[in-house]
Parts: structure tokens; sequence; C-alpha cells
């Protein structure tokens, strides 16, 4: 295992973790038990577990109310989720108000099918059904994957309609609005918990875990980023890297992060 480039003091007044989902989390497609055994771990830790996705709203709807976590940030950041507990209450914020999003999802489904006729072997995905704001191409989880050059051109039809577009490693996502991953988790931290991301940033009291470029604005940000080993194909690609890699790939790599985290917050013996 490659030790952490943190000290453990702070590790010990770590506040919370956050983590991308698809080949993060998930390993080939699924989740496995001891991935998501190592999210329950860090949520028992009483550390603030959010992961920060580019799922859609209907995954992100059952993955708030059921995982072992405090909040979900979902399709790239068009919205959060938390379910109280306490309350059995479920606490949804959007960046696009109601109407602004029905009238969007028109012009997505066109520029979809659009984009499928111009990068032949792409496919509107799957779970676009159950999205809110934004639009996902399909590279690489039910199609045959498409060479880089290929998903380039799909960023390039989806800008050339004045998107913001980001690629994650499987989708190509494309929303109208500046909005990103990370303005929705500050916006999330603090509605809902009190804390000022960018007072945190300073003391670096959050981690961040990812694997592709829709992380990047994450890996920015977070003084204490990581990556599991399967950034890899995708680094050159990087402006901004994370400070830190994991030795194992997806979601066992997530386990071994958080094996590091949780080993660091233990009493010396
Ligand atoms: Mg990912």
């Amino acid at each position: 295992m490659t030790p952490l480039p943190w000290s453990r003091t702070a590790l010990r007044s770590l506040r919370g973790v956050l983590c991308d989902i698809d080949d993060t989390l998930t390993t080939e497609g699924r989740l496995t038990a001891a991935a998501y055994r190592a999210l329950e771990r860090l949520h028992e830790a009483k550390l603030i577990v959010v992961p920060v996705t580019g799922r859609p709203a209907g995954w992100c709807d059952h993955i708030a109310r059921f995982w072992p976590i405090d909040a979900v940030v979902g399709e790239n950041g068009a919205f959060y989720f938390r379910y109280d507990h306490g309350a059995r209450r479920m606490i949804r914020s959007y960046v696009q108000d109601d109407a602004t999003r029905t009238r969007n999802r028109t012009r997505l489904q066109a520029i979809g099918v659009d984009v499928m006729r111009q990068v032949p072997g792409s496919a509107i995905a799957a779970d676009q059904h159950y999205r809110e704001a934004d639009l996902a191409i399909d590279y690489c989880e039910d199609v045959t994957p498409l060479p880089a050059a290929e998903v380039q051109r799909i960023v390039a039809v989806l800008r050339s309609r004045g998107m913001t577009v980001k690629v994650s490693s499987i989708h190509v996502n494309a929303w109208f609005g500046e909005y990103d991953k990370l303005a929705l988790t500050r916006q999330l931290m603090q509605e809902q918990f009190g804390i000022d991301l960018d007072d945190e940033r300073e003391r670096a009291r959050f981690v961040f875990v990812g694997d592709s470029p829709n992380d990047e604005p994450m890996f920015r940000f977070f003084p204490h980023s990581a990556a599991v080993a399967n950034i890899a194909r995708f680094i050159d690609q990087l402006r901004h890297r994370p400070a830190h890699i994991t030795q194992r790939a997806s979601g066992a790599g997530f386990a071994e992060l958080a094996r590091q985290i949780l080993g660091a917050r233990l009493p010396p013996r």
C-alpha cells in the first residue's frame, strides 16, 4: 500500500469524505461488498460521507435514502439530495427551477438523437429517463467502447450547442448552465451542515476521491484529493492531478483509502 501523503494529525481532524461513484466505488459496473462496507465504516466513524456523481436523480433518490451516507450530489452538480432520517423527509435542492428543467428536457432529447446520428456507436445513456437536468451519452457502459477521438467528437457536438460538457469513465455528460460538482458540494455543506468548504479547505478537513476527468474540479480544490489506480488511463488529460493515487483500482482502491484514513484515526498504541 502506498502511504498517504498526509499527516496523522490531519487525518485525525478530518470531517468528511467525498467520493465519486462510477469506477471509484464500483468495479466493472458493480458495487462490491468491500467498497460498500468501506463507505459504511467511514459513516460509522462519524465522518460526513457524500457521494458526488454524474448519476441521475432517480438513482440519487435511492442512494440518499438507503445508503450509509449523509447526502448525495448528482448529475454532476445539478442538485443535492439529503434524506433526513429523523424527520423522514427527503430534502431536494436543484440549481435550476422546475420550469427550466422541464423546458430543457425536450431540447436534451433532440440533441441526444443528433449526437447518435453524428457519432455512430454512441447512444443516449440507459439511465437518461431518470435524469432531471442533464444529457448523458454512453460511450463505454452499454455500448462497445468508443476510441478517444470519437469521445472527443461527442464532446465537440455538445459544446457546439452551447452546453457545459464533462467526460466521466462511462458517459459524456452535458447540460445548460455553468454549475459543477464543486459548486453544489459547497452549497450542500453550507446549507445542510453549516460548513464553509472554503474555510475547511484551508484546514484540509475533507478528502475527495475520484477516477476521471469529470472529477478534476474536485482534485483541484481539495488539498487532500485522491484517485483510485484506474485514473492512469486519463492522467495525461488532467491539468489538476490528485495528491494521492491508491495502489489498487476501483472499489478495492476506495476500500484501501478508507482503511488508511480510519487506521490513522485510531489512537496510537
Ligand atoms: Mg467515475
